[in-house]
Formats: structure tokens, sequence, C-alpha cells
């Protein structure tokens, strides 16, 4: 095919025709149950991206061969624009000369979910609905994507967001911004765990009388709409470094539902200086043990002080695996580790005590494997991605390292606010009659 041809997306289970990107954004699941990926991923070459160019120009480069041909393509740079308006800054930590932190909590909510999420709303306010009655968009978060997708469509007419999130199971921060938004968006703390939350969407989803009534739609991390922005940060850190010091850059990426990892791995694929990848899990070991040589085997998640991490069938396997047919390859190529609470807990405090650094405990994760690589004596530059702001669980946090967290604004502007989420029973009729009443 040649260049000018679009990219076209099929299903990972191959069992429904390619569509254009707008289509796939807009649909977020393929109809046959699959994830939507590109025909093939498109090469980029390092030198194409302006050398002074912000965040947000280096995303619409990177992003363009995507989208070419599509009817957002000619938006790209403004939906660029309008949802990258935060830095991800690359900043040095004192603990080893070649250790980075990739920041990516300085938006709205305070997690890296604001660069996905945003990035979609700004897609699907673009896209043309064919239906004139309100647009109810359903999510089940484990904490940060509900904040992140409420943030995102907070105020936006015609749009309506509802939020399932397990009562009691999220930090008391991260219920607070769940609740603080009102207006178009609605908290239901739902006395059940996470897992629950989600089969109570996919069934509202799947519910043909409900959705007849009630336009439903989803925004959770399987849409490309959430996952390709999030290759912005990683392309735009290392371009800076390479172009720097002339060497790729490596990562160390808390990770649960694979969304972030993989987005740095295309990264990768796509031809830029991406060095080696290690992703880092805390206590739900379905990836640590399937890379240590065991059969894929998904379970239900445990709860741990990393709780946006507890996923126990990690959404974007599928992806990962269509990435890499070659399991043996594939198994080379990745070192996945699993990190628990015991652990987070002693990372956090030798942090802060030794240089005065506090993470939030995914982060955590992902700074016990470089402590581990700097004891083995690896010297090479290696960036732990920082994945939520410290001051979203300072419950956790505060008491190991032994001080307050400084709040930043955005968050301390949300906790000002009055929170409200409804009680609901954890059962599939509960939320259909809610949805119904509503
Ligand atoms: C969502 C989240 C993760 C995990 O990201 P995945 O894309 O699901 O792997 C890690 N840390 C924080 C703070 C998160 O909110």
């Amino acid at each position: 095919m040649s260049a000018a041809d679009p990219l076209q997306y099929h299903s990972t289970r191959g069992g429904v025709p390619a569509v254009p990107i707008s289509q796939a954004i807009a649909a977020g699941l393929a109809p046959d149950g699959g994830l939507y990926v590109p025909e093939r991923l498109p090469t980029l070459d390092p030198a194409a991206f302006d050398p002074h160019g912000s965040l947000v120009d280096t995303a619409a480069t990177l992003l363009m061969p995507f989208f070419a041909g599509d009817a957002l393509a000619d938006e790209l740079p403004a939906i660029c624009a309008e949802a990258f308006t935060f830095d991800a800054p690359l900043r040095a930590l004192p603990a080893h000369p070649a250790t980075l932190m990739l920041e990516l909590f300085h938006g709205p909510t305070s997690a890296f979910k604001d660069f996905g999420a945003r990035f979609l709303a700004a897609c699907l306010r673009r896209l043309p609905r064919g239906d004139a009655r309100p647009l109810t968009i359903l999510v089940a978060t484990s904490g940060d994507t509900g904040a992140a997708v409420a943030a995102a469509f907070h105020r936006q007419p015609n749009v309506n967001v509802v939020i399932l999130y397990p009562d009691g199971l999220v930090s008391p921060r991260q219920a607070h911004q769940l609740g603080c938004f009102g207006d178009n968006v609605t908290a239901l703390r739902v006395a059940g765990r996470f897992d629950d939350c989600q089969r109570m969407v996919k069934a509202a989803l799947n519910d043909a009388s409900l959705q007849a009534q009630r336009p439903l739609s989803s925004a959770n991390s399987i849409s490309l709409g959430r996952l390709l922005p999030q290759m912005s940060y990683y392309a735009h850190a290392a371009l800076g470094w390479w172009r720097e010091h002339g060497t790729p850059l490596n990562f160390v990426v808390p990770t649960g539902n694979l969304g972030n990892a993989l987005a740095c791995l295309w990264v990768r694929e796509l031809g830029l200086p991406v060095g080696e990848v290690r992703l880092a899990c805390n206590a739900n070991a379905t990836l640590p043990d399937y890379f240590a040589g065991a059969e894929y085997a998904p379970r239900d998640a445990i709860a741990t002080l990393a709780n946006a991490m507890d996923v126990g069938a990690p959404s974007n396997f599928e992806r990962l695996r269509w990435t890499f047919p070659d399991e043996a390859h594939l198994r080379r190529l990745l070192r996945v580790q699993s990190v628990d609470d015991a652990t987070i807990r002693r990372t956090l405090a030798d942090h802060a005590r030794a240089h005065g650094e506090v993470f939030c405990p995914h982060t955590a994760t992902a700074m016990h494997l470089l402590d581990q690589l700097r004891a083995d004596g690896d010297a090479a530059p290696w960036a732990v991605v920082g994945t939520a702001h410290p001051a979203k669980f300072e419950s956790v946090v505060e008491p190991l390292v032994g001080h307050p967290v400084e709040v930043p604004a955005a968050l301390a502007a949300m906790l000002a606010r009055d929170t409200r989420a409804e009680p609901l029973a954890a059962s599939d009729t509960t939320l259909r009659d809610w949805l119904m009443l509503s």
C-alpha cells in the first residue's frame, strides 16, 4: 500500500471489518469483543520531529500517521493542543546521576489518566453522533480513571458521566475527587469490588433495551483514543534525551492494565529512541508469572497499596500479544516484576529518608525495580514513570515519609469543593434501574 492510504484499524480477534480511526475511537471496544489495533505500526524518523517543539508538537507529529486520511486528521493539532494543556517533565532525581522521573501527574486530576481522557474527549467532541439525545458515558474506576474522565467531560453539553467505584477501596482523596464534580457528573459508590463495577458497566452497555431508552458509551482504557496519546510523553522524553546525549532512554513503567506500558513499547516499535523497558506490577502477579514462564492465567484482583494497578486480567494483554506474536520473543523482550506492599512501604520510607523524595505508591513499585538495578551496578540512564502525585495517596504516604505532602493546586481546589456519591448495591439490575430512573 502507498503511504497516502489511510491506516485502517482491525480487531485483535480478527472478526470484524477494518475501520478508520475515528470509527475505532467512537466504538471503544471492537464489535467482536476484541481491541482495535492498526493494521501495522508505522515507522517514524526521529529527525522528522521539531527539536524545539513542545509536547503538543511532538504529539501531533507522532500521531499524524495514525490519523492521516481520517476525518479527524485536520483537527489533530487542535486536539493535541486542547488535550495537553500541561507538561510531562523529565526530572533528574538525586538518587543517582542517571536516574530520572517522567512526571505524568501535572494534569487536572494529578494522575497520568488525564492525557488519555482529555485526548479522547477532544476527539469525541468532534465526531458526529447521529443521535440528538444526551450520551451517557459509563466509567468503572479503581480510582484514577473516573476522575480523569469526569474532568475531561465536565460541563460538556449533551454528555453525562456516570462513575462507578468500589466503596471504601479507593483512597479518601480519590473518593473526594470522584464526587466533587456535580453538574453532568454522578458518582456511584458501589458496595463491591472494582470487578463488580466493571461487570455492571459491561452489562449495561450490552443491554439493548436500556440503550434504546438511554444512549450509553464507555471511556475505559481499551479505547484507542486513550492509548495512542499516551505514546506522546514517551516520544517527547526519549527524543529530548537522545538529542542531548545521543543514547536511547530506558523506562520502568508501573503497570496494571498495560495501557501505559504498551504505549511505551509502541514508541520503540515506531523507531524512536526508547531503550529497555521494564514493567513493575504490585502483588497482582498475572503478568510477572507469565513472563516467568507460566501459562497466561488471568485471575481475580487483590487489593494493594497501589490500588490503580489492582488488576488480575490486564485488558491490553491482547494488544501486547498482537504486537509481539512470537511468544518466545515476547518473553525475552520484557522483564516484569511483582512488588509487594511491604516493599512499596520500604521504598517510600527509604527514598524520603535518603533523598527527601516522595512518590505515590504506584511510582514506588517502579522505583524499587530501579533500586535493584542500581544495586546490581547498572549505571545506564533510566526514567521511572511517575504515574500519580503522592498527595492523592496521602493516607498511605505521609505516615511513611513522616511529613505532610504538598497538595497541587488543582487537587486542592477539588478537595475544597463539596463531594457527593450515591450508594448502589453491586448487581446488574441496580445500575439498570438507576439509569432508567435518573
Ligand atoms: C492507571 C494507573 C496505573 C496503571 O496503568 P495501566 O495503564 O493500567 O497499566 C498506574 N499508576 C496509576 C497512578 C494509575 O492511575
